[in-house]
């Protein structure tokens, strides 16, 4: 079978599996040819190898019994970087590239101390020393898988970050940073939206917190004040609705400055503060 007969082939049967079938079939078959998209336009009528197409039936089958793409190739991009996947973490989501440019924006020296808790493969951590490379950047995961992954992605990105075993700011005692991110659980265990896509197959502990979904928004807000410098400030992701109370929380707490601010898609996800009240 020839590139193109195989993708069209394959986005057919996708069609009522997947929203974006036609881009899950060309990132799954660059994968098996070890190629890029652009390549597959290029060599449209390169005939695949049976092994190829096995390969490649293998993973449709998958894809269409709903795994993830990111799990099934074991790669995303995110803020253009190339991340190591697997199903101890969270894949990475454009949403939370929010996440990043706010800190980028909130902190503009080129020298502090930054701590991104909840890592998972290392996304937000990593962008940030990409683009601020004086910045002692930390990052910690509660979950053994998600701290060997964020490391090895590290590595193989070559960003110094330093990847510790924590649940939330246990293993910190003492330690003090100038800005703290996280993109924390913060779904409701009954939201219907854990029922559909790419969620079903991630773990819960990345998705689901308690209290309506803000137990750990509230958590950390609250022990995040031990852990700032003054003047620091801390950045959190939420849900589209859940600004207010989030807001609320920082308030109770102290904090100022407080202000939501909105993804590309024009919702509320992040708000930040600064500590302690100026
Ligand atoms: N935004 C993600 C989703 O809706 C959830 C991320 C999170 O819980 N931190 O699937």
């Amino acid at each position: 079978m020839r590139v193109d007969e195989a993708l069209e082939c394959a986005a057919t049967r996708l069609r009522d599996r997947s929203e974006s079938a036609r881009l899950d079939v060309e990132v799954l078959l660059a994968h098996v040819l070890g190629k890029t998209r652009t390549w597959l336009y290029t060599w449209n009528d390169h005939v695949l190898t049976q092994a190829e197409f096995e390969t490649f039936e293998a993973l449709i089958q998958a894809r269409s019994n709903g795994e993830p793409v990111a799990y099934l190739t074991g790669q995303r991009e995110f803020w253009g970087l190339m991340l190591d996947t697997n199903a101890s973490t969270l894949i990475p989501r454009p949403d939370t590239e929010t996440l990043v440019q706010c800190a980028l924006d909130v902190m503009h020296a080129p020298t502090g101390c930054v701590l991104d808790l909840g890592t998972g493969t290392g996304a937000v951590a990593l962008a940030l020393k990409s683009e601020r490379p004086g910045w002692q950047v930390s990052a910690v995961d509660r979950v053994d898988g998600a701290v060997a992954l964020a490391h090895e992605n590290a590595r193989r990105l070559g960003l110094e970050i330093a990847v510790t075993q924590s649940d939330w700011f246990k293993a910190l005692a003492g330690e003090r940073f100038d800005l703290i991110v996280s993109n924390p659980p913060y779904i409701d265990a009954n939201d219907a939206h854990l029922e559909r896509g790419d969620v079903r197959f991630e773990p819960h502990s990345a998705l689901i917190a308690s209290n309506e979904g803000y137990r750990d928004l509230e958590y950390l807000i609250e022990h995040a004040r031990a852990h700032l410098n003054p003047q620091g400030f801390l950045m959190l992701e939420h849900g589209f609705a859940q600004g207010e109370r989030v807001r609320g929380a920082f308030e109770r707490m102290g904090y100022s400055a407080i202000e939501t601010l909105k993804d590309l898609a024009g919702q509320p996800r992040v708000t930040r503060a600064l500590w302690p009240a100026r």
